[in-house]
C-alpha cells in the first residue's frame, strides 16, 4: 500500500533496511548533534501520509539521516525529492536511496538554516497566493535546536510570501519536542499559551497530527516528539509586518504571569511609557488586566494595528528597545559610580 493507502504506482526495489545502511555506514547518531534516527517504517509512512496526498507532489525533506521518512515519501509516488542533509556520513546511504528510484532524488549537502529553497523547484508549480496549495510540500524530522528557529523563519517568509513560499501557500509538516507542538497549537487561555502560538496561528492553520513516544526513536531522546502540519492562511489574522508583530507579541509575552499592561509598557521609552501604554491599550480595546494567554489573536491583531498607528504617528518609535535602555541606564550609573569613587579618592 502506498502513504496516501492506495496502491502505488511506484515502490522502492528490495534495499537494505535502514538500520542495516545505519550499520553498513556506520551511522552512529552524534548526540551532540540531537540525532535520533526513526527506523519503524510504519511510524514514518505514518508522518509522510500527515502531508496529505504526495503523488506527483515535489517534496524537500529536511535532515533525512538514514532515509526512513525518506523512503516513505518515496514510497507515496513523488515526483521530485530534494533532500537537504547537513551531516556528511548519510549522503553515500541517501546516494543509494536516489539510485533505487531513477530521477526522482536530489541530494543537497548542506544546512537547511542557509539553503535558499525558492530555487529548488520548476517554476511551473508556482500558485496565486489565494489558490489551493502547490503541490509542493516540506516535510521533516530535524534536531528540536534546529527545528524551532527554522519555523519561526518560515513563518516570516509565509508573511512575506518568499522563501519556500514562492511557490504559494506550500504546507510544512514537522516534527517537534511535545512541549513545543503544544505551544504552538495552544488556544486562548491555555497554559501554554505563548509567543508561538500567535506567530504561527496568525500566519497559519497549525495542527497538532499524533505524538510519537521517544522511546520509538534511536537512541532514545529525553522527551517526546509530535508531529505538527502547517498550512500557510489565505489571508493572515494580523496584517502587519512580520517584525513588527513579533515585537508586539514578545513584548506582551515578556511578563507572562503578569497584566498584559506590563508587556505592552516596555514597547514605549520610559519617559513616555504610562501615557503611550495606557494609549496602546485604549486604541487597541485591549483590558489591560488580561494576562498574556488569556488574549485572543484579535487582541493581538488590535494591540498590532495600535502600535502601528503609534509608531506612524512616530518614526522613531519602532526601532526602541527596552533592553538598550536598561543597558545603557546601567552603564551610565556604573559610570556615575566610578566618577564619584574618583572623586573621593
Ligand atoms: N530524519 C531522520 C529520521 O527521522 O530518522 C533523521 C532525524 S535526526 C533527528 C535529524 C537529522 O537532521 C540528522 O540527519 C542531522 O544531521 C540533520 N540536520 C541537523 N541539522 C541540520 C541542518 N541545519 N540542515 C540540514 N540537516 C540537518
Amino acid at each position: 500500500m502506498a502513504a496516501s493507502g492506495k496502491v502505488a504506482a511506484f515502490r522502492l526495489p528490495p534495499l537494505p533496511t535502514v538500520k542495516e545502511i545505519i550499520k553498513l555506514f556506520n551511522l552512529r547518531a552524534q548526540k551532540q548533534l540531537s540525532q535520533n534516527f526513526l527506523l519503524d517504517l510504519r511510524l514514518t509512512d505514518k508522518i509522510a501520509r500527515q502531508a496529505g496526498k504526495l503523488k506527483d507532489a515535489h517534496v524537500c525533506e529536511v535532515g533525512p539521516g538514514p532515509g526512513g521518512i525518506t523512503r516513505s515519501i518515496l514510497n507515496a509516488d513523488v515526483a521530485q525529492l530534494l533532500l537537504v542533509e547537513k551531516d556528511t556520513r548519510f549522503i553515500p546511504g541517501l546516494q543509494m536511496l536516489s539510485e533505487a528510484a531513477p530521477g526522482k532524488v536530489h541530494i543537497v549537502h548542506g544546512d537547511i538554516l542557509t539553503y535558499k529553497m525558492e530555487r529548488a523547484f520548476p517554476k511551473h508549480l508556482q500558485k496565486k497566493w489565494e489558490d489551493d496549495p502547490p503541490n509542493v510540500h516540506i516535510i521533516g524530522n530535524l534536531p528540536f535546536s534546529v527545528s524551532t528557529p527554522l519555523i519561526i523563519r518560515w513563518l516570516e517568509n509565509v508573511s512575506n510570501r518568499d522563501g519556500p513560499f514562492v511557490y504559494g501557500r506550500t504546507q510544512m509538516t514537522l516534527t517537534f519536542q511535545k512541549e513545543v507542538a503544544e505551544r504552538l497549537t495552544a488556544t486562548t487561555g491555555s497554559k501554554q499559551r505563548s509567543r508561538l502560538s500567535i506567530m504561527a496561528q496568525y500566519l497559519c492553520t497549525v495542527q497538532n497530527r499524533f505524538t510519537i513516544p521517544g522511546r520509538a526513536f534511536v537512541p532514545k531522546p529525553e522527551v517526546d516528539v509530535s508531529v505538527v502540519h502547517f498550512t500557510p492562511l489565505v489571508q493572515p489574522k494580523i496584517q502587519q509586518p512580520f517584525k513588527l508583530v513579533e515585537k508586539v507579541v514578545k513584548s506582551v509575552f515578556q511578563f507572562r504571569r503578569k497584566y498584559c499592561w506590563r508587556g505592552v509598557e516596555i514597547l514605549f521609552p520610559e519617559a513616555e511609557r504610562l501615557e503611550k501604554s495606557e494609549q496602546m491599550l485604549m486604541l487597541a480595546d485591549v483590558d489591560p488586566t488580561l494576562r498574556p494567554a488569556q488574549l485572543s489573536i484579535l487582541h493581538f491583531k488590535n494591540l498590532c494595528n495600535a502600535y502601528r498607528k503609534m509608531c506612524d504617528e512616530d518614526t522613531s518609535l519602532f526601532s526602541y528597545n527596552y533592553r538598550e535602555e536598561l543597558k545603557q541606564k546601567k552603564r551610565t550609573r556604573k559610570k556615575g559610580h566610578l566618577e564619584q569613587s574618583a572623586r573621593e579618592d
